[in-house]
Formats: C-alpha cells, structure tokens, sequence
C-alpha cells in the first residue's frame, strides 16, 4: 500500500506535466475488461517456503479476494502460531475510510491488544502483497519476528502501470523500497520469505484495481 500512496502522488505529478501525452487507450488492453494486455511474469517462489507456506498463502489470497467483495483493495494478512491462524485481517481502507487500515496494520491493531509479546514474536505474519513500509513499522514495533509474503510490491507497481496508461508515465522507481532492505536496517532483525504463488496475486491485482475509484477519478481514463 506504500506504493499505492507514492502512486497517488507521483500520478498527480504526471497528470500535472502531461498527462494529455498519453496515448495508450483502453482499446489497447485486453477486451475481457481491465486485465493488462501484457503478461507480468511472476517471480519464482521462495525456495525456504514450504508446503504449509503455500497452503495459508493460498487461503491469504482468497482473503484478499474478499477484500475487493467489501469495496476495498486486494490485500490480506494472517497470524500463524503453530500452522494455526490465529488472527487474520483483510484490508480496510476504503471501507472504513482510514488509510492505516492495511491488511498488515490492522491486523497489528487488533492483535496486540488480543495476544501477548511472546506470542507475537512466536509468531509468523503471513502478507499477500509484501508489505509496505508502514505496515513494516507496525511489523517491527508488534515484535513480530517472521514475515511471509506473495507477491512482491513491485509486481503490483507493474499492475497499475499496465492498467492506467498514465500511472506508467509516472516517476515510480523501476525497484521500490523492498521488505527485506527494510528489515536488514533493524534490530532486532525480521526474517522475510517470498514472494510465493506470485502469479496468483497478480491475477487477482489485475483484475481489481482497474475498478479502484480513487485510481480511476484521479487518473479519469478507464
Ligand atoms: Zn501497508
């Protein structure tokens, strides 16, 4: 969601230094409906990732999915202690009209208030979309010492840029701040895997975020 934000900003930037230049059309895109007419090519799991990894990244995903059915982006978290969730959290930001109500953040919210320290740090936050450098704070001050992810957030930049011909005109750089550069800055450190089952999470990004209303009144081309 950190990127959506800079995307937000950046765009407006575009959109104030010509965005009449842009010349790609709906036409262009698949006629299905919003899906990019370029493939993305998903990155390969994380080889650490195991079996029951991709048996909640799966279940996270269909999470984010729900999102969407609420009126809100496609992002979800959940807390596993023990293979078990034990707390799980889909994104909220429209819907509750709070802009830290990440999947990640909000989870963080609740589940501080519901569990213990050592419970938090015995636990692993599952993200679909790796999460930004808010919800990356929250990670860190909530004593969470493993995250999961999907999809890499660069991969969702690509989404958007795909999906509005005048975000990719945008000077968004080609590889946003990473979960990984971000964590390696703090102590105690945070083990990251990722991204796992990647082309799901583009699929269901692709599918969703060309019905954004703030993307769509602000960019104003779909
Ligand atoms: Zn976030």
């Amino acid at each position: 969601m950190y990127k959506i934000l800079m995307i937000l900003s950046s765009t407006l930037l575009a959109l104030t230094i010509g965005h009449s230049e842009s010349t790609q059309t709906i036409s262009e895109r698949d006629a299905s409906g919003g899906t990019p007419a370029k493939q993305i090519m998903a990155l390969p799991d994380d080889p650490a990732t195991t079996t029951a990894d991709r048996e909640l990244m799966s279940y996270a995903y269909a999470l984010a999915e729900r999102a969407v059915e609420h009126g809100n982006h496609p992002f979800s978290a959940l807390l596993v202690k023990d293979g078990e969730i034990i707390f799980e959290f889909e994104n909220a930001v429209y819907s509750l009209q709070d802009v830290t109500q990440h999947a990640e953040t909000g989870l963080i919210s609740q589940a501080t208030r519901q569990f213990d320290r050592a419970t938090l740090a015995a636990s692993t936050l599952y993200a679909s979309t790796e999460p930004c450098i808010m919800c990356c704070g929250a990670i860190r001050w909530a004593g969470i010492r493993k995250v999961v992810y999907g999809t890499t957030s660069s991969k969702l930049t690509e989404v958007i840029r795909q999906i509005y011909p005048a975000a990719a005109k945008n000077p968004l750089p080609e590889s946003p701040l990473a979960i990984r550069e971000i964590f390696q800055r703090t102590e105690p450190g945070v083990q990251v895997y990722g991204p796992l089952m990647e082309a799901e999470g583009i699929a269901i990004h692709a599918k969703s975020w060309g019905e954004d209303p703030v993307l769509r009144s602000i960019l104003g081309n779909q």
